[in-house]
């Protein structure tokens, strides 16, 4: 947003001077020695030198391993320095007192000359090339010596002034902020009131939902100065280096605390160390280590809260997400068609429309796009209209930037295809209806299209009534059964299945496996336990795992056959309740391709309405 005030404590470009310096040094030194040396000497050969000496010509000289060097006189009668190469003569010396030439030995010293040419002209070279390559590689002007120093974006002006009203929707997630902020505006008085500190915070959500945003208006909320640093700039081609500004940025916000440290981008070093360990990245690890050390190193009652947001949660080392460290978790939703109305309202609220601009219509013409895309869009129209010298920003000009937003986004391969999205549409009501009406499944608390994510392009959200800790045979059916709906549903409105499925159909798979091979619920295979569960409690006994072992081959392949056999007429179960209801799949499919997002009291209202004539 107003980036002019965010002003960036710029880090002293130490390298660079202290290069100047040097070579200043090394060149001037190099000058020094020739002025000194070599200007004023005449060389001459050694011939010339003997032959001079013979003549008495020779005042005096100093003779060196390598060279001799001294006063003759010239033809002139002028004195002159003279310098030659030294050959080995044994005999020099004797003619030189014959001639009474005032001559004396000196040890060579070349070491001016070794050090200017063998190490600081070489170093200096060295040097010059190494900061180039790493200027190169930062884009900017990083320091050397001032590693990490200054390279975090210090937002000074004590209130940032961006505020939650500049974020538009995400009203749960502004919810669950507001005892961060509380904690911030004294945190002290907050942990005599008894509140546990919080320390770090992170959000979870697409690019460009506003999650940076929304931390910058966190610390506008609670006013205090908001620190921010992506995870890739700690990665850098030196080791040490990232674990090195881990150190500093803490260092940096303890200075300023109360304040916000906002890491965009964790996952580039918070990657699952066992997910990469194929390409072992010591770089990585040092960093993640050394974050994790000065989070717990860290008071939480001096008031720093870490925030830190990512796309891919699912590949952050569990490490980053125990107690202490990133324990709370916000779900930043790309927004549905009523928040990018909001979107649009924040954002036009900065130009001039004309009448006929209808908010709404524009947010229903931008589905799955996010709030960085609609803030572009208004921006790109703004443009179209200034080119156009109109007097305000028409509903055209935001028609004409919204298809060049999806012009561009489709390039990327990032929107989806409206046959895509009715396909959704009815899969996600699928599983909807059957666990509406399947006692044993629970609740459904949201439907939503919004594709969230690379993988999924829709999601229902069941949550459980309770916790439970024993369930029986049919509602673990009926947790299959609502699994398999999605695909119950395209294959009963398109008459083919898609992709989408596939991790239904895992999980699915794992439920019928636990019935047959676990919990001895089948019939055919008995009370006998064939497979032990794999959770980590069982994995410091080896013995456990190993009981697939003393199974049978015959065994094996009946609880193959078994699980098979379940997931079969669970799979027709799904088709029968969704032919049954193929009314309310339509009217939810529907309302869901209108809404995108449809809640709890919104399907009973569909599934309980009159049932269709
Ligand atoms: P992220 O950090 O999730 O990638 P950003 O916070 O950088 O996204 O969002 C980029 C820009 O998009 C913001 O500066 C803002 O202009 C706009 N934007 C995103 N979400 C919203 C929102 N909910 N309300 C208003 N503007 C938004
Ligand atoms: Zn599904």
């Amino acid at each position: 947003m107003s980036d002019k005030e965010n002003r960036q404590l710029k880090g002293f470009n130490n390298f660079s001077k202290f290069l100047a310096i040097y070579l200043l040094i090394g060149i001037s030194m190099l000058y020094m020695y020739q002025y000194f040396t070599r200007t004023q000497q005449v060389e001459i050969s050694y011939s010339k030198f003997k032959s001079l000496l013979l003549e008495d010509k020779i005042k005096k000289c100093t003779i060196s391993e390598k060279y001799i060097s001294g006063v003759y006189l010239s033809k002139e009668g002028k004195e002159k320095r003279f310098i030659t190469v030294a050959v080995n003569d044994p005999d020099l010396v004797k003619e030189l007192q014959a001639h009474h030439v005032d001559f004396s030995g000196k040890v060579t010293n070349t070491w001016l000359t070794n050090l200017i040419f063998g190490w600081i002209l070489p170093f200096g070279f060295l040097f010059f090339i190494w900061w180039l390559m790493t200027r190169k590689m930062r884009g900017t002007s990083g320091g050397l010596f001032g590693f990490g120093k200054g390279r975090f974006k210090v937002y000074l002006n004590e209130k940032p002034d961006v505020k939650f009203s500049d974020v538009a929707g995400a009203e749960e997630a502004k919810q669950e902020i507001q005892e961060i902020v509380e904690y911030l505006k004294d945190p002290q008085k907050y942990q005599r009131l008894g509140g546990r500190a919080p320390k770090g915070v992170l959000l979870v959500g697409a690019p460009g939902v506003g999650k940076t945003l929304f931390a910058k208006a966190t610390a506008g909320e609670a006013g205090v100065p908001f620190i921010s640093i992506s995870g890739s700039e700690f990665i850098e081609m030196f080791v040490g280096v990232g674990a090195s500004r881990v150190r500093d940025l803490f260092n940096e916000a303890k200075k300023l605390s109360p304040c916000i440290v906002f890491i965009d981008e964790i996952d580039t070093i918070g990657k699952s160390r066992a997910m990469s360990s194929l390409t072992s990245n010591d770089e990585r690890e040092q960093t993640l280590n050394q974050l994790l050390a000065e989070m717990d190193g860290f008071d939480s009652s001096k008031g720093v809260i870490i925030m830190a947001a990512t796309n891919r949660p699912e590949i952050l080392d569990p490490a980053l997400l125990r107690p202490g460290r990133f324990d709370r978790q916000i779900i930043v939703d790309k927004p549905d068609v009523k928040g990018r109305e909001e979107i649009f309202k924040v954002h036009i609220k900065k130009i001039k429309i004309g009448g006929d601009v209808d908010i709404k219509k524009l947010a229903q013409m931008t589905p799955g796009l996010v709030g960085a895309d609609i803030a572009n869009i208004v921006n790109e129209a703004a443009l179209l209209a200034a080119r156009e010298n109109a007097d305000s920003v028409h509903m055209e000009h935001f028609e004409e930037a919204i298809e060049r937003q999806i012009a561009g986004l489709k390039k990327k391969n990032k929107v989806i295809s409206e046959e895509e999205k009715k396909r959704v549409a009815y899969h996600e009501s699928g599983h909807a209806i059957c666990a509406y009406l399947l006692p044993g499944a629970d609740p459904v608390h949201k439907i939503s299209i919004i594709p969230r994510g690379l993988s999924a392009l829709g999601y229902t959200q069941q949550l459980p009534v309770d916790d439970r800790y024993l369930l029986t045979k049919e509602e673990m059916l009926d947790k299959v059964i609502t699994l398999l709906g999605g695909r119950a549903a395209e294959e009963l409105i398109f008459g083919s299945i898609s992709t989408g499925a596939q991790n239904d159909l895992s999980r699915a798979t794992d439920i019928v496996r636990a019935i047959v091979s676990q919990f001895g619920m089948d019939e055919k295979i008995g009370l006998m336990v064939v497979e032990e569960p794999t959770g980590p409690r069982f994995l410091s006994g080896d013995g456990f795992l190993a009981r697939a072992d003393k199974v049978s081959e015959k065994t094996k392949e009946m609880v193959d056959e078994e699980i098979s056999r379940i997931l079969k007429e669970s799979y027709d179960r799904a088709k029968e309740i969704l032919q049954n209801n193929r009314d309310k799949l339509e009217k939810l499919a529907s309302e869901l391709l209108k809404k995108e997002v449809i809640n709890e009291e919104e399907l009973k209202a569909i599934m309980e309405g009159d049932s269709g004539n």
